[in-house]
């Protein structure tokens, strides 16, 4: 029976199987820089959403899994990182600590999306949140946290988009004069609805006829007020200073509503459609939005189903765990007595080890210990065991020794 639409099974050798490792590899960098784990709940109020991540947004209006629980309270699936983990640390009250507050989060987010390759109702993202301090060198330092993110593991081909949104003193001008553009076009009642929500939100449609006509419409980056371009500016100067290369992207847009000045995309082009690995920006209004205090914050997420898309696309192998190094096969039942403490202190001196569980005969157990992909077999007989020896097989190199059983784990320990 398959998973509700939109969804999929991890398990081995499955379509998305090495997540977990592909999770740790993305936040590794930010561990690196001093980002400590965080973790809020995969509900939350849907009010917090709502307000938080915007009510003009396709995520908020359509896409939301809201449901209400026995209180009557209505509750929704997180959609994404950000508004949580803020909500979180605000709670906490780390804005009035140690600031930058770096942290870092990984989980499932929802969002009930028509589903395709690289679209999902459940899928997970990695993210890092740097909250307490508007510092153009703080948004330089996440910005490049992402990008090594995609480096780390071996990719090649993620670009960096990145623009400035403004903010509450430049943005709202613009907006007019883009809303005045906007009206002169030819657009379907559809898209002039969403104009009114936010004017912004049309620069990112993607259809050809729509794209013709906003050839000529004006861009935020050249309406930034003064202190706008000079942060703008520093972040720029932050990422040259720490070798990250960026294209300007004058009209990029992202999803969500509560972005402001450094606002950036990566985006992987071997991806078809979806062809966005993670995204992020400074979000300076949102703590009050949902009715915390005035604390500025930049972060981004990245979607892991879409890393490891990329790494196939690329043909890069995903990390993965090192695997049994040792494989024991009991032939008899005091054989199998002595293999069950034996794969115990192989496991204790951190040995990976297994056994050939269910009394197979030798020809069945040898099939499993080769499937296994460990490196060394033991076989124990009866008959060893009287004479104190074990077979010891070099499952790569075909070759067999006698090894004392008191001389096996730290033999095995010097072969590996
Ligand atoms: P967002 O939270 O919309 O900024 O998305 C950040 C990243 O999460 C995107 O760049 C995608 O890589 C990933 N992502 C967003 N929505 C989905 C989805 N429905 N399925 C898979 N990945 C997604």
């Amino acid at each position: 029976m398959p998973g509700p639409k939109g969804t999929y099974d991890v398990l081995p050798g499955s379509e998305f199987g090495a997540t977990a490792l592909v999770r740790e590899a993305l936040l590794a960098p930010a561990r690196l820089a001093g980002y400590a784990d965080a973790e809020a709940p995969v509900f939350e109020a849907t009010e917090l959403f709502a307000r938080g991540v915007g009510e003009s947004t396709d995520v908020v209006t359509k896409e939301m899994f809201t449901f209400s629980d026995r209180g009557d309270r209505s509750l929704t699936l997180r959609p994404e990182g950000t508004v949580g983990v803020l909500r979180a640390a605000l709670d906490a009250g780390l804005h009035k600590g140690q600031l930058p507050a770096k942290l870092r989060y990984a989980g499932p987010m929802f969002r009930a999306e028509r589903p395709q390759s690289g679209r999902y109702r459940q899928f997970q993202q990695v993210g890092v949140e740097a909250i307490g301090l508007d510092d153009p060198a703080l948004d330089a330092e996440v910005v490049a946290l992402g990008f090594q993110a995609f480096a780390g593991l071996g990719l090649t081909r993620v670009r960096l988009l990145l623009t400035s949104l403004g903010d509450a003193s430049c943005r709202p001008a613009y907006r007019e004069q883009l809303a005045a553009f906007l009206d002169g076009l030819e657009l379907d009642e559809d898209t002039r609805r969403r104009a009114t929500l936010n004017p912004l939100r049309v620069l990112d449609d993607k259809r050809p006829e729509v794209q013709a006509q906003l050839a000529g419409a004006p861009l935020m980056v050249d309406a930034l007020c003064a202190p706008c371009q000079e942060h703008f500016s520093a972040v720029r100067s932050g990422l040259d200073a720490l070798g990250v290369a960026y294209e300007l992207a004058p009209r990029l847009v992202r999803g969500l509503d509560y972005y402001m000045r450094t606002t950036f995309e990566f985006v992987h082009d071997g991806l078809g459609a979806q062809s966005a690995v993670g995204g992020g920006g400074r979000y300076d209004g949102l703590a009050e939005l949902i009715g915390g205090p005035q604390v500025p914050g930049i972060g981004w997420a990245l979607g892991v189903e879409r890393t490891v898309l990329a790494l196939r696309a690329e043909g890069v192998e995903p990390p993965a765990e090192p695997g049994l190094s040792v494989f024991v096969v009991p032939l008899g039942a005091p054989a199998k007595a002595y293999a069950v403490g034996l794969v115990g202190s192989l496991r204790r001196a951190g040995i990976a080890s297994d056994l050939a569980y269910g009394d197979r005969g030798l020809k069945g157990a040898m099939k499993a210990a080769d499937r296994s992909g460990a490196a060394y077999a033991v076989v124990v007989g009866d008959r060893d065991l009287d004479a104190g020896q074990a077979q010891l097989k070099d499952l790569r190199e075909h070759t067999q020794v006698s090894v004392p059983l008191d001389d096996l784990v730290s033999h095995l320990e010097g072969l590996l």
